[in-house]
């Protein structure tokens, strides 16, 4: 048990130090706070924090998004939520905090880790995911591609790996000539031989099949640069990923609609 030795035959909460990314957090009456986070160690956790919007000396306002902090918590094997004791900083991405569309992209990456990832699930890889998107956040200036590329790595982490290399029927690597299809109930792509099963949702270039295989495949910094210079492959790509991402989250995620409505009003596409 950790937290020191205890004494016999009396019940305790281990107590733990964590780095984390709060992904969401709720009011809970005048001064209560009800927090999602991402842990480094224990995957995604809730936890209730005590005086949280009253608390300056505790908290310090530091239960926000786009930081990286030091969360003390107590564990209650018997209760599903942890106890939030204490919060100090580690990181603060200041790029997301001073620019609008990387606030707004980076706020759908969180919705999209709150609605998917299961409590007490998900382990280390999603937190160095999110970690590395933060710092990749904070450095690019086509914020909006970036957010596919996470998506595209998203999708792959949660066992969802669409096919993009080749068609899911015949097997065949696509050529580049030709018409293609993506089939968003079977996650893959379908060649032109094969599309008359009738089974592709979308139609796709091969550039942009061949856009989507390498998000899966590298890096995401170099994702990004090999977007460069073609919007119209990043907005297909989009459409695709969109549409497979809402298939398995079971609906839309409202931050990306919240992200488009803010850009176009803003006259950015
Ligand atoms: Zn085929």
């Amino acid at each position: 048990m950790q937290g020191g030795p205890g004494l016999p035959g009396v019940a305790r909460m281990p107590r733990y130090q964590e780095p984390v990314f709060v992904l969401k957090k709720w009011d809970l009456g005048e001064s209560d706070q009800l927090v999602s986070f991402l842990s480094s160690g224990r995957g995604k956790l809730r936890g209730i924090a005590k005086g949280a919007k009253r608390s300056k000396k505790r908290f310090g306002g530091l239960l926000s998004p786009f930081l990286l902090v030091q969360l003390e918590c107590f564990e209650n094997p018997s209760r599903e939520l942890v106890r939030i004791e204490g919060c100090s900083l580690i990181h603060y991405y200041a790029p997301i905090y001073g620019d609008l569309e990387k606030l707004l992209v980076g706020c759908c990456a969180l919705d999209f880790l709150e609605r998917v990832l299961p409590e007490k699930g998900a382990q280390e890889d999603w937190f160095d995911l999110l970690r590395h998107f933060f710092e990749c956040l904070g450095n690019t200036s086509t914020a909006s591609c970036l957010l596919w590329v996470f998506f595209a790595k998203a999708l792959c982490l949660l066992g969802l790996q669409p096919q993009f290399g080749k068609c899911i029927y015949c097997r065949r690597p696509l050529g580049r000539a030709g018409v293609f299809g993506f089939s968003v109930p079977h996650g893959g792509v379908v060649c032109g031989a094969c599309i008359r099963r009738g089974t592709a949702t979308h139609r796709a270039a091969w550039d942009t099949l061949l856009l989507l295989d390498r998000w899966v495949a590298v890096p995401m910094e170099e994702g990004v640069l090999a977007a460069e210079g073609t919007k119209r492959r990043v907005r297909e790509a989009a459409r695709i990923l969109e549409a497979f991402l809402a298939y398995h989250v079971g609906r839309e995620l409202r931050s990306l609609r919240v992200m488009r409505e803010v850009q176009k009003k803003i006259g950015q596409r």
